[in-house]
């Protein structure tokens, strides 16, 4: 199926979608829209960054009706995520006004009680400050007709499977609905037996691999010199647009603070969940329109945000989780754009760096940086540590700025 028009989808919706500029579907959304408005249950697995947004979005702004409030709700696991799936949700929207509310933590009731009084047609919401809505009787879900379920091994991750089956049971079971998970761990299995009917399965470009349009690599180096080799990394690379990812938000500031001493003339932004949700908000629109031009983020930010241009990403550890590797590299080389991502490994991660090998199926490549002294390269030779001695290299090409 290779154009929009044939999909079955309404004409404001198209109309739409041919303002946001999109000139064919991607695999998912191929796949997933004539599914949907078929009225069929979709369970969906898809590398982030391939449409699926939109994939659930344009059937169900397809189907709605008028007068049902609300009648259609959204989870996600972050509030990040909750609020760019409403920008999207608002974009194709644009000929069919649609009220879409937006409810997460992390802010005041105010504005949210006062858009749940605007009788909303869709809500977008994270788990928790939804079942505070129900209980006080703000928010009721007796008019569900399209429930979406999105990244669900994200929520549970995040320990949200609890609340996430609370919600559900409060949804009428004569709905569709559309349950996306990038992996299928028994409780989510568990999960989705309850509460899909009859799914259609749709995975797309595999579960595991990342997007072809990234190159990756580790870069092997010893502990004392995991800071000494990000800085040149960050100094030699010549990006436009660069996520660095940690593990805690501790090591995310620490990071941030020996990145602006150093001497690139990087503006740089801090993504992490102790960071007040406006710093946050305000971290991610400065990164999207170019103020800063590197954000240093733990893995909150790593799951399907949609920071479309990130030209380089760079693990500062490998990720502890396998599958957070494939997440965090996929912030590039989105939308077909090509991209770097290099992570930094060092030998108390060899055991993590082979299980993400193992995950995605594939040996990913060691590279030495040019001109780094380093201190001894036995994770580059695969063979004993032996010293070196520290040599200094001449200056590395300085990178490109906007
Ligand atoms: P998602 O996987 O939903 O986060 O989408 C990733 C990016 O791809 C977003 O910036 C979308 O706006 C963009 N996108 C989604 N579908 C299409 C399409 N059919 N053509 C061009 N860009 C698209």
């Amino acid at each position: 199926m290779s154009n929009f028009a044939e999909l079955g989808l309404s004409r404001p919706i198209l109309r739409a979608i041919e303002k946001a500029g999109y000139e064919n579907p991607t695999p998912i959304q191929a796949q997933a829209i004539p599914t949907a408005l078929n009225g069929r249950d979709i369970i969906g697995a898809s590398q982030t960054g391939t449409g699926k947004t939109a994939a659930f979005a344009l059937p169900i702004l397809s189907q709605m009706v008028p007068d049902e409030h609300p009648q259609c709700l959204i989870l996600e696991p972050t509030r990040e995520l909750a609020a760019q799936v409403e920008d999207q949700m608002n974009l194709f929207s644009y000929y069919r006004p649609t009220n879409v509310v937006l409810i997460h933590g992390g802010v005041g009731y105010g504005n949210q009680l006062e858009g749940l009084e605007t009788n909303p047609d869709v809500i977008i919401a994270t788990p928790g400050r939804l079942l505070d809505h129900m209980s006080k009787g703000t928010i009721r879900l007796d008019k569900i007709k399209f429930l979406v379920l999105d990244e669900v091994d994200r929520m549970l991750d995040m320990g949200f499977l609890p609340d996430v089956r609370r919600i559900i049971d409060q949804c009428p079971k004569e709905r569709q609905t559309l349950f996306f998970s990038a992996t299928m761990p028994g409780q989510i299995e568990t999960l989705a037996n309850w509460v899909l009917k009859d799914p259609v399965e749709i995975e797309v470009g595999g579960r595991r691999a990342p997007a072809d349009t990234v190159s990756h690599a580790f870069y092997p180096v010893a502990m004392d010199q995991r800071d000494d080799l990000l800085l040149a990394l960050v100094d030699q690379t010549h990006f436009d647009s660069l996520m660095i990812f940690t593990r805690t938000k501790k090591e995310a500031d620490t990071l941030a603070h020996l990145v602006k001493q150093s001497a690139t003339e990087a503006n740089v932004a801090v993504l992490h969940s102790d960071i007040r949700q406006s710093d946050r908000t305000k971290a991610l629109a400065g990164f999207r329109s170019g103020e800063f031009d590197v954000i240093i983020a733990t893995d909150i930010a790593a799951r399907g945000l949609d920071v479309s241009g990130v030209t380089h990403v760079i693990n500062y550890r490998v990720p502890e989780n396998a599958e957070d590797y494939v997440h965090r590299i996929g912030r590039t080389g989105r939308a077909q754009q090509e991209g770097d991502a290099f992570t930094i490994l060092s030998a108390d991660e060899v055991d993590f760096a082979k299980a993400v090998e193992n995950y995605i199926g594939q040996k990913i490549e060691r590279r030495k940086l040019d001109n780094f002294d380093y201190i001894y390269t036995a994770l580059l030779d695969d063979s004993p540590p032996r010293p070196i001695r520290a040599k200094r290299g001449g200056g590395g090409g300085k990178r490109r700025r906007r």
